[in-house]
């Protein structure tokens, strides 16, 4: 059996036996598969094992449930994985390519031209302590790792803000991860709450087929500069420096602002970006304004963004009071309390460029830490 082939064999699924592991990665989105790919190349003694354990059906990470219309040239650039550049995988000579689509397709062709020992669909349900290891519970057996990656993304956990009112809304109340395509609204009145990205491609979408109102808590913040690698890089120093105080993360969006681009200067022109200020309290027909006025609404879309998806770590007590995770290491990835532990696509890292450089340092460091090389 080669390296490979043993590592992909599966943990115990019956027994409460767990198989013995050096290292789970949890996650095969831009995160995992960066990190398992420098855990491949970093000359790991040859009776290391490590797995990649992914619950999605196919290769992708949250890309694969990304909504139609998100296209390659409406996101923001997907940042190349480490060793294999985007265009290898996928021909983007021929016009609009789907981002659920074209991502899922590089990232499969990424695991097989690494060979990269993925597990899916598996989820892991929860990890917990058991003296020198962790317990990795998923639904194919368990395993006793010496170290985990955890890169499992937000996309499984949306957020909506508390408010007063909303179990008594009669009409629907979706997130922005339900959205699939704005026929769905076509003709209804729909209330966008949030004022990032999405909120804003959904609301051009969907008030070209139906009235919307647009809610945001703050003034959003729109940039007609342009978005340097400056801007970025700030955006990142403010997020890292938050985590290493052991802070939540934070907005990112509020250190860059929104590029203006021609759609939103389109949106801006049909009125489609007026925006208002929060409502008082939701209302079974509708919302009540400050002002007391109610207004009637079929739908509430809460674009109100994701936090990161870490249930599954509950029982290690990893945040402390104030929600958020001490972070170390050379790329904040490792958690100060448990060296054992790095999130990576967490806080700093959560974007398909941050995730690339984070792999790195986690595989290092753990591996290090672990005396793996
Ligand atoms: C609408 C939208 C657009 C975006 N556009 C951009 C962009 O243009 N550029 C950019 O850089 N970033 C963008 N981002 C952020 C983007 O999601 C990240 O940059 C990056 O793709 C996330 O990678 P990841 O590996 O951390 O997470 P994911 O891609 O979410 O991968 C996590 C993986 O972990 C798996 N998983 C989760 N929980 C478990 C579990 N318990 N057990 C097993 N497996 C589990 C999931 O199935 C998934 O496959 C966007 C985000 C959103 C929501």
């Amino acid at each position: 059996m080669t390296e490979i082939e043993s590592s992909l064999v599966p943990a115990d699924t019956h027994a409460r036996v767990a198989r013995k592991i050096d290292i789970v990665v949890i996650g095969a989105g831009q995160a995992g598969l960066s990190s398992a790919y420098h855990l491949s190349r970093l000359g790991l003694s040859p009776h290391v094992q490590y797995v990649v354990i992914d619950r999605s059906p196919q290769p992708g990470g949250a890309w694969q449930f990304r909504w139609p219309s998100l296209t390659l040239s409406t996101v923001n650039g997907i940042h190349d994985l480490p060793g294999m550049k985007f265009a290898e995988a996928v021909d983007t000579s021929k016009g609009e390519v789907h981002a659920a689509v074209a991502v899922p397709q590089y990232y499969g062709a990424y695991e097989r031209a690494f060979e990269l020992p993925v597990r899916r669909p598996v989820a892991v349900s929860v990890v917990c302590e058991r003296g020198e290891r962790f317990r990795v519970e998923t639904d194919a057996g368990v395993y006793a790792a010496r170290g985990i990656i955890n890169a499992t993304g937000t996309w499984e956990a949306p957020y909506i803000p508390p408010y007063p009112g909303a179990e008594l809304f009669k009409g629907r109340q979706l997130h922005t991860k339900d959205y699939q395509t704005a026929d769905a609204f076509a003709g209804q009145r729909v209330l966008v709450v949030g004022g990032g990205i999405s909120a804003i491609q959904l609301l051009d979408e969907i008030s070209k087929v139906a009235s919307t109102t647009w809610v945001t808590r703050e003034e959003p913040a729109f940039r007609d500069t342009p978005f340097t690698p400056e801007v970025g890089r700030a955006a990142v120093a403010m997020v890292e420096e938050r985590v290493r105080r052991g802070l939540p993360p934070g907005s990112v969006v509020s250190v860059t602002g929104i590029p203006i681009t021609p759609a939103i200067l389109a949106a801006r022109a049909r009125g489609a970006l007026d925006r208002q200020p929060m409502f008082a309290e939701i209302t079974a027909s509708g919302v009540r304004w400050p002002d007391g006025r109610e207004q009637a609404f079929d739908v509430i879309l809460w674009s109100t963004g994701f936090r990161s998806a870490l249930d599954h770590l509950a029982p290690l007590q990893l945040r402390n009071a104030d929600g958020g995770i001490l972070m170390t290491g050379r790329l904040a990835t490792q958690v100060a309390n448990d060296p054992r532990i790095h999130l990576v696509g967490y806080g700093p890292s959560a974007s398909t460029i941050g995730a690339n450089r984070a792999g790195g340092a986690a595989a290092r460091e753990l591996a290090e830490h672990l005396q793996l090389l």
